[in-house]
């Protein structure tokens, strides 16, 4: 018989809340998958993403990542999916796997390749990548993922700049159906609480201005509530 394809898995753990998109603020267990099509400036996970790491991931089957989720705490309970970038993966057996055990599955991913099991999620949170990032997400890319999209799928763009909120802006306009969060990007080097607040007061004030003159009024906008509360912490 053949052995199931282990996955990479970077770090798994949880409950802890969800510090952006539309689920924040809800508590979430959080599998984190090792490697990325990307590389963005602004990347604050490149633990899960550079090469040079891999000797820290783990080789895991689904039977070892239920074990592990099931341990840290029972369903009902979302569990996401993210990366890295999760979509490297084929992961419809986990998924499978989560939601039979009665946890929702939320998965997080730029985009930049389409999966089929994308439409067993609960949620699919596409998350394209601004000029600022240095590897834009293109429309085509996206668009392939939405043919698979669930139900429930949500266009969450980082901003830093004016280029990305009219990235955002465009993209958002486009897909006028999908629900839209702004994310108010955060520099990798700020740590200090004053230093954040004062970040996001002032990125709020640019970026409504903004959405306010575009009539941009279905985006919510939101900041890294986890760089908040955690810094940059992992595990939390
Ligand atoms: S896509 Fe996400 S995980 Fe990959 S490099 Fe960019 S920010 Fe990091």
């Amino acid at each position: 018989m053949k052995k199931p394809k282990p996955y990479l898995i970077s770090e798994i753990f949880g409950p802890t809340i969800q510090g952006e998109g539309a689920l924040i603020g809800c508590m979430s267990l959080f599998i984190r998958f090792g490697g990325c099509d990307y590389r963005c400036h602004w990347c604050d996970t490149l633990y899960a993403v550079l090469p040079e790491h891999k000797p820290e991931w783990e080789a895991m089957t689904t039977d070892i990542i239920m074990e592990r989720v099931r341990a840290l705490a029972p369903p009902p309970l979302w569990v996401t999916l993210s990366g890295g970038n999760p979509a490297m993966y084929d992961l419809s057996e986990l998924v499978h796997a989560l939601k039979t055990e009665g946890y929702q599955v939320a998965c997080e991913t730029q985009g930049s390749l389409a999966k089929e099991w994308f439409h067993a999620l609960d949620m699919l949170i596409l998350s394209p990548k601004p000029p600022s990032a240095g590897n834009i997400t293109h429309a085509d890319s996206l668009q392939a993922c939405l043919e698979f999209a669930p139900l429930n799928t949500v266009l969450k763009i980082v901003c830093f700049d004016r280029d990305d909120y009219l990235y955002a802006r465009n993209l958002f306009r486009f897909y006028a159906h999908l629900p839209a969060v702004i994310q108010i990007g955060t520099p990798t080097d700020l740590t200090e609480e004053t230093d954040l607040i004062a970040h996001y007061r002032q990125m709020t004030t640019q970026l409504l201005g903004w959405m306010k003159a575009d009539h941009l009024h279905h985006a919510r906008l939101l900041p890294q509530l986890h760089r908040l509360l955690f810094e940059a912490n992992r595990g939390i």
